[in-house]
């Protein structure tokens, strides 16, 4: 006889999707805000070398080779170091590190939209406050919520607007608990915040190699932070997150090339302010930004992404994000395009797909 009985999930799960974005091929894919330029130029020696290495036996437990590099990249000491199967792992594995079920996490709203997630996939409560009308963090409202955690991105994704120094440095100095702060694209910014690190011993950086380094593919991320921060990191993350053949190419990119990476960053800024000035001149406001790409308010974000899919340019979409009142991004419900900053070919053909898609509504 059998008893029919249904495996149940973790109850916080009801309320998590898969997530999925449209990731269709297309002829241009301008949607995730990699390096549009390619992988750095080592990584595929880096490949040929490993195809002879044995993957009989298992890398390093914590990957040390890859956070030497990192440490040394950084500015910091290897001990400050932890690495994870993208920065989503390590984001991951810092909130169930430092927080307990039912706790809450702070976070800006819109930010990346992952950590909302993150958090209730550890039965943890998001807290989500609204950015200041200048897409500044409100540090008095993120600090009133009392937060075990509270969780910053600059420059943001997705508006791609860099905090205040002011803002980042009043929540550090009075939060509660550990402050998170995203920095996945301080290379196209004007400056880091990891200075903080001598400061604070709550204060956690993360970072990836998914952006300028060209390495999505490899799921690379880490994070740097007191020596005692890190180690509880680890423990929550686990051992061998990087696998053997990724941390060699990552090592390789960090250790000989650098001035591949600084070249594609230079690029890619000089790109960015010439793609918003050509955007103004098709009419469209967009965000000032800090990052690899841009948010472009357009009204039916949703209809125009589809669009310009059609014309075979992929954007990534957002549909009513919180806005304030008066901002270029309230004027369209909080719909917007975000856009990678890429070679000019790319973003020459996305400029011609935005004109045709936006002057056939009007
Ligand atoms: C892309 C992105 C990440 C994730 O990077 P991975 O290292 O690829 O997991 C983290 N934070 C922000 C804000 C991002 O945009």
């Amino acid at each position: 006889m059998s008893i029919e009985r249904e495996v149940v999930a973790r109850s916080s799960y009801a309320a998590i999707e898969l997530y999925a974005p449209d990731r269709r091929p297309c002829a241009i894919d301008v949607s995730d805000n990699t390096n549009l330029w390619g992988a750095p130029p080592s990584v595929a020696r880096a490949f040929e070398q490993s195809a002879s290495a044995s993957v009989t036996r298992y890398p390093e437990l914590y990957a040390g080779s890859l956070k030497q590099a990192l440490a040394d990249y950084v500015g910091v000491s290897v001990e400050q170091v932890v690495t994870g199967c993208g920065s989503d792992d390590v984001l991951d594995s810092t909130l169930r590190a430092f927080a307990d079920a039912g706790d809450t996490v702070a976070i800006p709203d819109p930010s990346f939209a992952a950590v909302p997630i993150f958090a209730r996939m550890n039965s943890l409560t998001p807290a989500l406050v609204p950015l200041t009308n200048t897409y500044d963090v409100d540090a008095e409202r993120m600090l009133e919520a009392n937060a075990r955690i509270i969780y910053l991105c600059s420059p943001n994704n997705p508006t791609g607007t860099a905090l205040s120094r002011a803002a980042i440095e009043a929540i550090v100095e009075r939060a509660p608990g550990l402050v998170i702060i995203d920095e996945a694209y301080v290379e196209f910014s004007g400056g880091s915040v990891a200075d903080l690190l001598s400061r604070s011993d709550r204060v956690l950086i993360t970072r990836t190699m998914s952006k300028a380094f060209g390495l999505a593919g490899l799921r690379i991320g880490y994070a740097a932070g007191a020596p005692a921060l890190v180690r509880e990191v680890e423990k929550s993350r686990g051992p061998y997150k990087v696998n053997a053949i990724a941390e060699r190419a990552a090592v390789s990119a960090l250790r000989e090339d650098m001035p591949w990476v600084r070249a594609k960053v230079e690029a890619a800024v000089e790109n960015r302010e010439r793609f918003i000035a050509a955007l103004r001149e098709l009419g469209l406001d967009t965000l000032p930004s800090q990052a690899n790409f841009v948010l472009v308010p357009v009204p039916q974000a949703m209809r125009a992404a589809s669009e310009l899919r059609s014309r075979g340019v992929a954007v990534r979409p957002f549909e009513r994000l919180t806005a304030a009142p008066g901002t270029a991004l309230a004027s369209t419900g909080g719909d917007a395009l975000r856009i990678t900053i890429g070679p000019w070919d790319v973003l020459s053909t996305v400029l011609g797909a935005l004109s045709e898609v936006l002057s056939c509504r009007v």
